[in-house]
């Protein structure tokens, strides 16, 4: 096992002032486990542009590594590249590249139908500059036609220009075990990062999962149900769960741990000192 791959921590951008003052505390708590990168989501359609860019403009000030999330489905070329422009003079070089989704009501896809339009623009207008995050997902994109067709769209990306994937969050690690073995096969050997999804909250979780098709396992949604608002248990059997995920994934050697923070540090920061990685 080694507890000393590199994590990232994933953010969400806050709405006011005040939430971005506590999301700077988060993210300072958090230093201490060393990310690599604090990575910032970007609302469907663009919707959280300006939110994304100023948690991003405060992660640069305070002197760490961000990666914005771009997603391009609703946008023009002309508007991607503005803000890979932005991005560039803010001094960033870490991107996460993604379709998105449409806004509810929206119906105009822009210029960009798929991620791997998105990776190979940013390629031609930027070269070398970004290092590029796709999207991967070992339990299948909920609108995929098959998983087959999945896998092959996957592949596509990567070849793209991707450097790396972060996968939706799993609780099956042989969902994830048997997608990398098929990229492996079909000559993608790029790192793909297990992402993981620290468990607080039933309702939030079943409801979330339902929409990306990740699947909480019949046991696990049992057991989780049954505490019904007993918080505390929820919590020490997720701390219990996914710590012991994250040690299964660091003994099969995945290249790092990606960690939906949901802009919350205790749970990550229980999980981390479970496994072991090491504390500043
Ligand atoms: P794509 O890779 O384009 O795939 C979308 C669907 O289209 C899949 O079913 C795929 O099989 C199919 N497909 C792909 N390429 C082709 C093609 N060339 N021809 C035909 N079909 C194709 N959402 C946000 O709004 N903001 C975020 O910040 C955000 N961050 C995320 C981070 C991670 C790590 C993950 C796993 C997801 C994130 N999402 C985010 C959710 C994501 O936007 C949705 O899952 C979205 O539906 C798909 O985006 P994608 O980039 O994976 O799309």
């Amino acid at each position: 096992m080694n507890p000393q791959q590199p994590i990232s921590f994933e953010f969400f951008p806050t709405k006011t002032a005040e939430g971005a003052k506590k999301l700077a505390l988060v993210r300072d708590k958090l230093s201490v486990l060393n990310p690599l990168y604090y990575s910032v989501t970007y609302g469907a359609g663009g919707s959280t542009q300006e939110g994304t860019i100023n948690t991003v403009a405060s992660i640069k000030e305070a002197g760490y590594s961000a990666a914005p999330h771009l997603s391009c489905i609703g946008s023009t070329r002309e508007s991607i590249k503005s803000i890979l422009e932005l991005f560039i003079s803010q001094g960033i070089d870490r991107i996460v590249a993604l379709r998105g989704d449409l806004p509810s009501g929206h119906r105009d896809v822009g210029e960009f139908r798929y991620a791997n339009e998105l990776v190979e623009f940013i390629r031609a207008e930027t070269g070398d500059h970004f290092h590029i995050e796709v999207a991967a997902y070992p339990e299948v994109h909920p609108q995929a036609k098959n998983a087959r067709v999945d896998l092959d769209n996957f592949i596509r990306k990567m070849n793209a220009g991707a450097n790396s994937a972060i996968t939706q969050y799993f609780f099956n690690i042989d969902s994830y075990l048997y997608f990398v073995d098929s990229c492996k096969k079909a000559g993608i050997d790029k790192p793909i990062v297990p992402g993981i999804m620290p468990i607080t909250n039933y309702s939030r979780l079943a409801g979330f999962s339902d929409m990306c098709g990740a699947e909480i396992p019949r046991w696990l949604a049992k057991r989780l149900e049954s505490y019904g608002d007993d918080i505390d248990s929820i919590k020490a059997l997720g701390l219990e769960v996914i710590s012991s995920l994250c040690e299964k994934l660091l003994a099969e050697g995945v290249p790092g741990l990606h960690f939906y923070t949901l802009n919350q540090s205790k749970t990550t920061l229980e999980i981390c000192k479970n496994i072991g990685i090491k504390i500043n």
